[in-house]
């Protein structure tokens, strides 16, 4: 593993916890895969992606796979599902907890809505949903559609 920096340490030290709680072991395999999530915290990748970036430490895609689904599980991890796709990036522990996702149909490229504006009038959608379902919103999945500004300018 190469070096990570404090924020990098201390994210990998707290998931690490998490994976101990639940009874799995951080093996260096997970730690690995769990890295490249915490490297590329401002991306969603697919696994095959990950596998690209794992596979000279010797981690071949299966165990890609099965560990992505633990870390899912644990909700450590959060998916996103794209067409065929999956996607995935950091849950409550990456520098961005709440967003809304935004992909271009022209190019492909998925974005956070990070907006502190957006954010705040997501918020207070959230309630306005919990107090007319009497419902209680533990996570939410919005992919917004369209072309991105690059691809608008085409
Ligand atoms: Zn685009
Ligand atoms: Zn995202």
């Amino acid at each position: 593993m190469k070096k990570l920096n404090n924020w990098e340490k201390e994210t990998l030290n707290l998931i690490e916890n998490v994976i101990d709680k639940n009874g799995y072991k951080a093996t260096s395999q997970r730690r690995e895969i769990l890295y490249i999530f915490i490297k590329h915290n401002q991306k969603h990748l697919s696994a095959e992606e990950v596998y690209e970036y794992v596979k000279q430490e010797g981690i071949g895609l299966a165990t890609v796979y099965r560990n992505i689904k633990i870390f899912v599980d644990l909700d450590i991890l959060k998916e996103i599902r794209v067409d065929d796709t999956n996607y995935y990036e950091l849950k409550m522990y990456g520098k961005k907890p709440l967003h809304i996702h935004f992909q271009c149909e022209n190019c492909g490229c998925i974005e956070d809505i990070l907006d502190q504006d957006i954010i705040l009038e997501y918020l207070r959608i959230n309630r306005l949903i919990e107090d007319k379902q009497s419902c209680e919103i533990f996570d939410m999945d919005i992919m917004f559609h369209g072309l991105c500004k690059d691809c608008i300018k085409e």
